[in-house]
């Protein structure tokens, strides 16, 4: 699987770090986590079109994480070239509610024209698909906010985590996976409720025996404490002692 961190930032705008999204190369397949605005040009820039997503994972329904869904439908019916594949949604309960209200304001322009289009809800539990099988679990953040665990048919896993507080979910959810990518988006000493700090991070990936660690929704307050606090990471490797790698925007991971 090959990893690619497509914006690493929230909702507060940023120079250096794009709304949330996350890319995912299984195979010959693409996965989209997450689609903030501006999504569909920051994948466009990674090599990334419209036409080639096969699944977009929505952990929740906050704008940072899923305005763009309007922008890649519109851009779907655009038919030079047209979208042939079928496009799979997945996430929590109301995503069928979210897109059907989208459509009372959006009308035709957003409705598929050339393609299919797939609604998945889940809360918990697992989906199989041919090359990966998808283990959700229902975290700490909103009324409805999902984790991602990804099993590829060659035993990697990963877990993308969304917005998240620390809980047991996540940890299960994330027990020995290779790459754990969880939001991370105040720091310690300025926590918002509902959210994780960098030593909740490293303390969720200790408890769940992950590899290697991947930080990610930095909120502007907290990329500078990861930009001038010299001493975090080496307070990290004192709670978790695996990789701990904090993303920017366009890194790529092999997993
Ligand atoms: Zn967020
Ligand atoms: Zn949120």
């Amino acid at each position: 699987m090959e990893l690619t961190i497509i914006g690493s930032g929230t909702g507060i705008p940023s120079r250096t770090r794009a709304y949330p999204c996350t890319l995912l190369k299984l195979k010959d397949e693409y996965m989209v986590f997450d689609t903030g605005p501006g999504s569909l040009r920051q994948l466009f820039l990674a090599g990334v079109t419209y036409l080639d997503i096969d699944y977009i994972c929505y952990s929740h329904f906050h704008p940072d994480h899923s305005l763009d869904l309007v922008s890649f439908l519109f851009a779907m019916r655009y038919n030079d070239p047209g979208r042939i594949k079928p496009l799979h949604v997945i996430g929590p309960s109301g995503l069928k509610a979210f897109y059907e209200r989208l459509l009372m304001v959006y009308g035709d322009s957003i409705k598929p024209r050339s393609f299919k289009l797939y609604f998945k809800e889940i809360d918990s539990g697992r989906l199989s698909y041919d090359n990966f099988e998808i283990t959700v679990e229902m975290l700490k953040h909103s009324m409805h906010s999902i984790g991602f665990r990804i099993e590829s048919s060659d035993g990697k896993a990963l877990v993308y985590s969304g917005d998240t507080d620390f809980c047991e979910e996540i940890v299960r959810l994330s027990k020995n996976v290779n790459t754990l990518i969880l939001e991370c988006s105040f720091p310690d000493d300025q926590k918002v409720e509902g959210h994780l700090t960098p030593s909740l991070c490293a303390r969720i990936a200790e408890k769940s025996g992950c590899k290697r660690l991947i930080l990610t929704h930095f909120y502007p307050i907290c990329d500078s404490t990861i930009h001038n606090n010299k001493e975090l990471l080496n307070d990290l490797k004192n709670i978790y002692d695996g990789e701990i790698i904090f993303a920017d925007d366009f890194s790529v991971f092999i997993i």
